[in-house]
């Protein structure tokens, strides 16, 4: 268990003020001037060393990330940009809120410290537009900067770096980070083809790092504490340091939760969530990381252990560390089809296997949940997955693809039954709880 000493988000709850004064008892922008004067490459190589992955789902590095852009005096002279997004979208995930509204100096003053990095003197926070309260203590943290000198021009940290909240209109796909670059530059949310990518041409055509709301706020405590301190935390090797995870669902206390990455889940949900409805016999099955991944069934989450290496071995991923618990009362067949509802309904429509693939998945899966379907359909709907898996511009469409893999991968006995039923009984009622347009 992540001990007090070692933990980063001191106020998660807000228990106490987000205010500048505040912040700073509780040691952020402490000595912010002194790291600054180590340098930019000093900077890069103590992120590299630290392991921090990107929070955000993908797990890049982050001292990796930084290390693309232009080099200071090495670039053509366009200005560099540094983006942080905060479009907290995807289902399940509530972790990057909670930084917003109640510890925003810590991202701020990693924002200073990456703009510094990259050689970025504007930084933009791209917040998601159901975020009210977050954007409010979020602009007011900025202001409190602003008075202070930490950020804008002469300011007391050595860099000038001007901060810019903008607030998206509600679109998932704004979270995909080259959507995000053409909604902030006012057109519609529409992924890019990559490459290029955003380092060489990024917002307004310029150098551009893009990072997670999460990775960026942990900066300045490993900046401040050492790469050692914080690769010394978390349990695996290639999943360094402590990380949100956001446990939802048939758990007796969901809750956010800062904790050593390579947690044992049965540890996370018993020591903060008070344990599953029922107990762990009522388990049937959790989805990890945010329901862009593969759903695990109840046998293989007794001793799982909460890192990026060990879940994909598994065939499922950290993604967002947004654990979703499902106990057995628990309609597994509806709850994906409702999953790839909600794909088919935010993809963007640009590329074919995403456009027609989502909806064709969801429009199966609903007559599955009914039992209304043949059984080579089920092989047929993996094929599907698997021609859009890795042939669509963004990452939608593998998001919308993996999660029936993991159903049809652990759950095909439950779609079978349901068949088997339908076909003996084809007047029975279907059971078909979430929105259905015929
Ligand atoms: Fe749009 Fe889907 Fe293609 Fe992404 S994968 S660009 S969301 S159609």
């Amino acid at each position: 268990m992540l001990s007090d000493e070692n933990r980063i988000f001191t106020n998660l709850y807000g228990f106490q003020s987000s205010s500048l004064e505040s912040a700073r008892k509780r040691g952020a922008w402490d000595e912010t001037k002194s790291v600054i004067e180590k340098g930019a490459e000093w900077i890069i190589e103590e992120m590299k060393a630290s392991g921090l992955r990107g929070r955000g789902g993908a797990g890049f590095p982050t001292g990796l990330k930084w290390s693309f852009m232009p080099k200071a005096g090495e670039g053509d002279g366009r200005p560099h940009y540094l983006i942080v997004n905060a479009d907290e979208s995807e289902p399940g995930t509530c972790k990057d809120r909670e930084i917003l509204r109640h510890d925003p100096h810590l991202l701020l003053e990693g924002c200073l410290f990456a703009s510094f990095t990259i050689s970025a003197h504007v930084c933009y926070i791209y917040i998601r537009g159901e975020f009210i309260r977050e954007r409010e203590a979020l602009q007011r943290a900025i202001d409190e900067s602003y008075e202070a000198r930490l950020l804008g021009k002469n300011s007391v940290t050595g860099w000038d770096l001007d901060c810019y909240v903008h607030h998206g209109a509600g679109a998932y796909i704004c979270g995909e980070e080259t959507a995000l670059l053409e909604s902030l530059e006012g057109r519609k949310g529409l992924p890019r083809m990559k490459p290029p990518y955003p380092a060489n041409v990024g917002l307004y055509g310029c150098p551009t790092t893009i990072n997670n709301v999460e990775s960026i706020a942990v900066v300045p405590s490993i900046l401040r504490r050492g790469a050692n301190w914080f690769s010394s935390l978390g349990r695996v090797k290639n999943s360094t340091g402590s990380k949100l995870f956001s446990i939802s669902g048939h758990v007796n206390k969901p809750c956010t939760v800062e904790e050593e990455m390579g947690i044992v889940l049965r540890e996370l949900i018993e020591k903060h969530a008070g344990g599953i409805r029922g107990g762990w016999d009522n388990l049937l099955a959790v989805i990890p990381g945010g329901v862009s991944v593969p759903c695990l069934p109840a046998k293989e989450c007794w001793d799982l252990s909460m890192d990026f290496d060990t879940l994909r071995e598994k065939h499922s991923g950290l993604g967002t560390a947004a654990v979703m618990v499902m106990d057995k009362s628990t309609d597994i067949v509806n709850a994906i089809a409702r999953v790839s509802y909600f794909y088919k309904h935010e993809s963007c429509g640009q590329c074919t296997p995403c456009r027609e693939g989502t909806g064709w998945m969801w429009r199966v899966l609903k007559r599955m949940v009914r039992g209304e379907a043949h059984e080579h359909e089920i092989d047929m709907l993996l094929n599907v997955t698997k021609e859009v898996e890795g042939n669509t511009i963004c990452a939608l469409g593998d998001a919308a693809a993996w999660p029936v893999q993991g159903l049809i991968r652990h759950f095909s006995h439950e779609i079978r039954r349901r068949i088997k039923e339908y076909a003996a009984n084809p007047k029975a009622e279907g059971a078909v709880s979430f929105p259905v347009k015929r």
